[in-house]
């Protein structure tokens, strides 16, 4: 199977990303858990797989009978009823889990997909060596945490580091930033004001992930005692603002609800801030 352009689900001919599949699994599962029992199940269902059957056989417990393996080596795990493996056609309501398979994305891919070719490429070597499972597991494959941050920050540090290839581990010792604790999505917008193209330095430097973390709390929990009290108003993510300052407001603080002319003075609050913060560093 020759991988041409890319996925965040298929980066290459060893490796793609079967996490989501079924879409109903205890918080907290991953396949690499359980690798050994999985492989036998997958290698079963590719053997008994009939792409001329149409009967409707419902998906039970946690695993699914259309998972298999999508090429000659037993390298690529995905699904067989999907439409890239029968011609177009899409065979997945033989499972009978409704829309949820053709829904079934996660934020990630999307954000992925915006890169350019030569900027998935470098990021996807923080990922070569892994299998399917390793690639397939949130705990192991740093690209879920990493791609998170957006992607003005993911091609912010490409334009600096191109041609460069990092390993996990080179990575993880050059940008200690993108190791903190706090949730990429909740902090996307200020360290995308703070860096903009131009200071991508600053993540490389462990007294300003210092910085920044106790800033972020500080922030946080100040807009938390304005905030709190007076949820009303739109659901926020409906609000029509950009989008990194929603979920900001949504994951940092968090608020639920709030008017717009309250979300727009509270940015105006938030951009001032940053400002100041960030005047510290060139
Ligand atoms: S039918 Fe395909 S997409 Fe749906 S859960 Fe099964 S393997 Fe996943």
């Amino acid at each position: 199977m020759k991988q041409e352009v890319p996925t965040l689900c298929v980066p290459d001919d060893e490796k793609s990303c079967f996490g989501c599949c079924p879409p109903i699994r205890p918080p907290g599962y991953e396949h690499v858990q359980y690798k050994n029992f999985i492989r036998r199940i997958l290698r079963e269902n590719t053997a008994c797989f009939d792409r001329k059957a149409t009967d409707i056989v419902p998906i039970t417990g946690f695993s699914c009978w259309a998972m298999g393996y999508l090429d000659r080596d037993y390298k690529l795990v995905g699904c067989l009823l999907h439409p890239a493996q029968n011609n177009g056609v899409d065979l997945r309501f033989r499972v009978a889990y409704g829309d949820k398979c053709r829904r079934e994305s996660c934020l990630q891919a999307t954000i992925f997909s915006a890169l350019s070719l030569p900027e998935k490429r470098f990021w996807l070597h923080l990922a070569d060596g892994l299998d399917s499972f390793s690639y397939s597991s949130k705990s192991i494959n740093p690209l879920f945490h990493l791609i998170m941050w957006g992607t003005n920050i993911l091609q912010a540090v490409y334009s600096s580091e191109s041609p460069a290839v990092f390993t996990r581990e080179s990575f993880r010792d050059v940008y200690p930033v993108f190791s903190s604790r706090i949730l990429p999505r909740a902090a996307a917008y200020l360290i995308n004001r703070i860096v903009g193209t131009d200071k991508v330095h600053l993540l490389k430097s462990e007294a300003f992930k210092k910085e920044f973390e106790d800033f972020f709390h500080e922030l946080s929990v100040s807009l938390k005692k304005q905030l709190l009290p007076q949820q009303q108003g739109l659901f926020v993510h409906l609000l029509d603002m950009d989008h990194d300052f929603l979920d900001f407001l949504r994951l940092a603080i968090p608020v639920s609800r709030i008017t717009l002319q309250h979300a727009i003075s509270i940015k105006e609050n938030v951009d001032e801030r940053v400002e100041a913060f960030a005047s510290n560093f060139q």
